[in-house]
């Protein structure tokens, strides 16, 4: 058995046009499974398809946006379509905010659950039906630190994080006798648009703060998230669901 090997297999990455999705893409790509990459800026998404390009047998952009029923359920039928099949849903599409809980508004909170949490039921619910026709299938959510610890400026955040953990076991239980394997993984502080302000400095000592709390002793990159998208996407973790894994260099390992 190729224990890794994607050959064969269509792949579904929301959020796929950069930072951690555009890593567990080229992951996915690299082990042979043809990709979709599912967004809304398709300029950033032209961009990725060249990178992707060179490494899977097929790419291919769809149009999204995961906070509307309508435009997931789509984005699923079009991926299941293009090449015949639907192997691997990478739920990675995600927005924050960053704010006091009392000075969130109703729509700023519906915003980052709709995209964060509801998104991730939506193409779950939508990918089902394929997967169970095909004997199988592999779906990665993706959590946060946040799925683990509160925050004091993003609890929005924070509950719809710590939502898709809880909604993956209970999809893990519900599906793993249709051979459906469903797991998290919580990345840790990694470089991209998400956390730009972070590393660009614009909030005092936070980046300094969290990189001396890192037992890496430095921040990931997208890229670092492309092995563990490969394992849980092929028959390695076939006996393995409802899982959360932190990739994030000692982070959530360490109290103080
Ligand atoms: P990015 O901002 O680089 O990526 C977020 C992606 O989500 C973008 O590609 C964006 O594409 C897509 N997206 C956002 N909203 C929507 C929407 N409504 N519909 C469709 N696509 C959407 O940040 P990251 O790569 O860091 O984030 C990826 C995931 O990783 C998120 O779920 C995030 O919460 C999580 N994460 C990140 C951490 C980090 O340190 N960076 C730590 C822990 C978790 P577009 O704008 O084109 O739609």
């Amino acid at each position: 058995m190729q224990l890794f090997d994607l050959t064969g297999k269509v792949a579904v990455v929301t959020g796929g046009n950069g930072g951690i999705g555009l890593g567990m893409a080229k992951g996915l790509a690299s082990a042979g499974a043809s990709i979709v990459i599912a967004a809304r800026n398709a300029d950033k998404a032209g961009r990725a398809l060249d990178v992707l390009g060179e490494l899977a047998p097929a790419v291919a952009f769809v149009e999204v946006d995961v906070a509307e029923e309508a435009s997931v359920n789509e984005m699923i039928e079009t991926a299941a379509s293009l090449w015949g099949r639907l192997d691997i849903v990478v739920n990675n599409a995600g927005t924050s905010l960053r704010k006091p809980p009392q000075e969130v508004s109703i729509e700023e909170w519906h915003r980052v659950l709709d995209t964060n949490l509801t998104g991730t039921f939506t193409s779950c619910k939508a990918a089902y039906p394929h997967m169970k026709a095909q004997g199988g299938g592999k779906i990665i959510n993706v959590g946060s630190m946040m799925s683990i610890f509160g925050s004091p400026v993003a609890a929005g955040y924070a509950a719809s994080k710590g939502g898709v953990v809880q909604f993956t076991k209970s999809l893990a239980a519900a599906w793993a006798s249709d051979n459906i394997q469903v797991n998290a993984v919580l990345p840790g502080w990694i470089e991209t648009d998400l956390t730009a302000a972070i590393t660009n400095h614009d909030l005092p000592g936070l980046y300094e703060r969290i990189t001396a709390r890192l037992p890496a002793g430095k921040w990931g990159k997208g890229d670092d998230l492309a092995g563990v998208a490969v394992f849980l996407a092929s028959a390695a973790s076939d006996y393995i669901t409802g899982v959360a894994i932190p990739v994030d260099g000692g982070y959530s390992s360490q109290g103080i």
